[in-house]
């Protein structure tokens, strides 16, 4: 009987000393894991929070930051699908049917600065795909700009996307003005996208517009440090000063604050002052 209970000692002994080595392997594998941590020095920027969470995700690894959208927007337009089909003529003659839908989808508005007459193909819920965009978190200028392109150049707080001020190859933007919603987007054949000051949550004020291609923040007209139009705008509209989302100064860009044919805000036309990545 005494024997067995020193046997059952041991047994218990060497499971405890088992349990002891695990922990400390543990112990050391935490303390690795500490070390990464510490040289991880990149903190996310407090503006990400203005990003719509249902539509973009923010995701920090290491110095670089990964901004994922489904490329909707979260606020209200004529381009949600709804009950009325209409047809657009493409720049090569075809004629372009979008479907009328059983019902309006929730987010979806009568159109007032376009008529359905003048919009462009496509409904935002068509689009079925999603964007990434992966830049540093401590982003700076590069020694040379870099031209826009077309297609996205940036990503709004909404979760659609921002284009330049040319609507494609050899097509000016005064030609699409019809076909833009109250907030300067429209659709296709491309996902929504904005060419023009984004007047759904931005007009003429200080807001978080998005983030550009190289990382830098966009916003409207105003800036935060002053309450008023900036007035030390570099070629790209861009300066370094103090925003609403930090302590120190840092280099962001604003809506320009000149009109464009009388009555609208260029968004972007560019340069990058820092170093683009491409959005995919
Ligand atoms: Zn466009
Ligand atoms: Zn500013």
């Amino acid at each position: 009987m005494k024997m067995k209970n020193q046997k059952k000692n041991n047994v218990i002994g060497l499971s405890a000393m088992l349990l002891l080595v695990l922990i400390a392997i543990t112990f050391i594998a935490c303390s690795n894991d500490h070390v990464d941590d510490e040289e991880q020095t990149a903190e996310l920027h407090a503006a990400f929070a203005e990003f719509d969470e249902n539509n973009v995700t923010v995701l920090l690894n290491g110095n670089s930051v990964t901004i994922e959208s489904n490329g909707m927007p979260n606020h209200s337009s004529p381009y949600w699908s709804n009950t009325t089909t209409r047809t657009a003529v493409d720049p090569m003659g075809n004629t372009l049917v979008t479907a009328a839908a059983a019902v309006n989808h929730p987010l979806f508005v009568e159109p007032t600065v376009t008529t359905f007459e003048h919009m462009a193909p496509g409904n935002i819920d068509d689009f079925n795909g999603s964007y990434s965009l992966t830049v540093s978190a401590n982003p700076t200028k590069a020694s040379s700009s870099t031209a826009t392109g077309l297609g996205p150049i940036g990503i709004a707080v909404s979760g659609a996307m921002i284009y330049n001020d040319q609507e494609g190859p050899n097509v000016p933007l005064k030609d699409a003005l019809g076909s833009l919603d109250y907030t300067a987007a429209h659709t296709g054949p491309q996902s929504y996208h904005y060419h023009l000051e984004t007047k759904a949550w931005s007009e003429d004020d200080d807001k978080l517009i998005g983030i550009m291609a190289d990382g830098f923040f966009l916003y409207g007209r105003k800036c935060h440090s002053t309450g008023t139009y900036p007035t030390d705008l570099d070629a790209s509209f861009g300066h370094t000063s103090l925003t609403q989302y930090g302590s120190h100064e840092e280099y962001h860009y604003h809506i320009q604050n000149e009109t464009y044919l009388n009555q609208f805000y260029i968004l972007f036309a560019g340069d990058y002052q820092g170093t683009p990545s491409s959005i995919q």
